[in-house]
């Protein structure tokens, strides 16, 4: 798959680019409170900026039914330039005569982030009303947002029928990093783990064929020790998980593959931690971690991976108690990276947790896209790269 890289835009000076980022951070007080995902995209601004482009942003915040001035974009503009070091105005509207105005003032060089794109319903509809009205505010379309290329959206995939349109640089190198999973060198070892089974199956039925392991831990390996008419006690499952994972167990060839926790740490009715082995949870008692048994058969697997892929953390890892499975996984899946294995993480909650070992340099990729990213290793229809394809 060659993807049109805005690397091979040429004399693009003066021209006005409309870059669609995913800015989509914390807010609160007016402050944005955490800002991996707009430090993520600074590459492809600098880039853009410093070649003469005269740079529309524009991203989505939230979900908002309608205009919501606690979803206001305007705090990352504040934040934008703070980290650019570079002037960036903000547009309190999307499209029209007020928006035009501000962006003949936009000199080469400078930026103006635009308000949220879903205080339009028309982005969400993927509507071509829309999409051409925030086509004729430029004369070129940049995509650096792939955590919503699995949505057909109007600044995502709409837009791209009225303008030349090229994946920025964080897209691009998304889609490479995720490309050699889906082509792993082996062996390939996928680590799974969080919440919801419905979100996560996809993709252990799309990867099991070349993954050689497949480690479950977290809430997700609590529905499969429910299948196993294991006692689980208090702990979280899906009540509609079981269809799905019978699925696994029928295909001898995924069974095989799948490794759950032999040992794990519960809270028991008093609130104590302790550690049991799967199996021995009793009726009141919460799963809330894996045990170091379990580690031990993990890290065995994982040090002899040449590609590993994570998402999903091993356990309840924002209470101190229940924080080590999921660390001394991610110390170990960050030590046989960058070098002996091709490794990847990615998803809200794991990329979190992942920051707590500060080992982050030593990881070949972290997603910014959690959702994204399960789409398209799960090979989803990712409409808004179709879009973007040589
Ligand atoms: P990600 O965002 O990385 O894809 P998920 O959203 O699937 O991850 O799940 C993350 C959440 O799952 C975390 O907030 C974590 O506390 C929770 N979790 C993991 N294991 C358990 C467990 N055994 N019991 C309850 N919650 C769990
Ligand atoms: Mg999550």
């Amino acid at each position: 798959m060659k993807i049109n890289s805005v690397r091979n835009l040429r004399d693009f000076k003066g021209k006005i680019i409309f870059l669609r980022v995913d800015f989509n951070v914390p807010i609160s007080g007016g402050k944005v409170r955490e800002d991996h995902k707009i430090k993520a995209g600074l590459e492809t601004i600098d880039y853009l900026l410093s070649k003469g482009a005269r740079l529309i942003i524009a991203t989505h915040l939230g979900n908002p039914k309608k205009p919501d001035c606690k979803l206001s974009t305007r705090p990352i503009a504040a934040r934008l330039k703070t980290l650019l070091r570079r002037p960036v105005k903000f547009s309190p509207k999307i499209v029209g005569a007020e928006t035009k105005v501000l962006i003949k003032k936009i000199k080469p060089g400078e930026a103006l982030l635009l308000e949220n794109l879903r205080f339009y319903q028309g982005e969400y509809t993927n509507d071509s009303i829309f999409a051409k009205e925030l086509a004729s505010l430029a004369d070129i379309y940049v995509n650096d947002a792939f955590a919503v290329c699995h949505r057909a959206q109007a600044s995502v995939v709409a837009i791209c029928k009225y303008l030349p349109s090229y994946a920025g640089l964080l897209l691009e190198k998304e889609i490479s990093a995720l490309s050699k999973i889906i082509r792993p060198k082996k062996p390939l070892v996928v680590i799974m783990g969080g919440a919801k089974v419905k979100t996560k199956a996809p993709l252990i039925s799309k990867l099991y064929p070349k993954a050689d392991k497949i480690l479950l831990g977290g809430a997700l390996a609590n529905n499969f020790f429910k299948f196993q008419k294991l006692e689980v006690g208090k702990s979280l499952v899906d009540s509609d998980s079981d269809a799905v994972i019978k699925k696994f167990f029928k295909n001898k060839k995924i069974a095989s593959k799948i490794i759950l926790p032999i040992d794990v740490v519960v809270k028991t009715k008093t609130g104590k931690t302790k550690l049991v082995l799967s199996g021995n949870v009793q009726k009141s008692e919460k799963i809330l971690d894996v045990g170091p048994e379990t580690i031990a058969v993990y890290a065995e697997h994982i040090k002899k991976a040449q590609t590993i892929v994570w998402n999903g953390p091993m356990g309840k890892f924002e209470e101190d108690s229940f924080k080590h499975g999921t660390l001394s996984i991610a110390r170990l899946v960050a030590s046989r990276s960058s070098g002996p294995a091709h490794g990847v993480i990615g998803g809200g909650e794991t990329v979190e947790a992942f920051q707590l070992t500060k080992m982050s340099e030593y990881m070949d990729w972290i997603s910014t896209a959690g959702g994204a990213m399960l789409s398209y290793l799960g090979g989803d229809k990712m409409p808004g790269i179709k879009k973007l394809i040589k």
